[in-house]
């Protein structure tokens, strides 16, 4: 599963610095597949399954807190024993995202193929 924030999150920026995959942005963010991944032209989001130019900003997840990408989230897979933004959150407010179930695999899978 990737990571989700509730609306519980008080906006304090604790969780964004500590993601390997750069999956976390402040609300109203506009955010990018390049941003702190090694991907380079075109790529598929292995969760939306949709194709965007890397470089090409897409609209924000939240307008109010914190957001995480799913295409971006390997859980910390392969960098951490544990997510790193349910590691430091103040209010426990970074949970599994029961609507994006992944397996270990998978999540490597997505790892190896945002850094290339
Ligand atoms: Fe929100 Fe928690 Fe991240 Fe702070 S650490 S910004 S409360 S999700």
């Amino acid at each position: 599963m990737a990571i989700i924030i509730t609306d519980e999150c008080i906006n304090c920026g604790a969780c964004e610095p500590e993601c390997p995959n750069n999956a976390i942005y402040e609300g109203g963010a506009e955010w990018r597949y390049a941003d702190g991944t090694g991907v380079k032209g075109n790529y598929t989001g292995k969760n939306s399954g949709v194709e965007v130019s890397v470089e090409d900003p897409q609209t924000p997840k939240s307008m109010d807190v914190y957001f995480i990408v799913s295409d971006k989230c390997t859980e910390c897979v392969g960098f951490h024993d544990e997510p790193q933004c349910a590691a430091v959150c103040p209010v426990d407010c970074c949970i599994k995202d029961v609507d994006v179930v992944e397996t270990n695999e998978q999540l490597l899978e997505k790892k190896a193929s945002l850094h290339i």
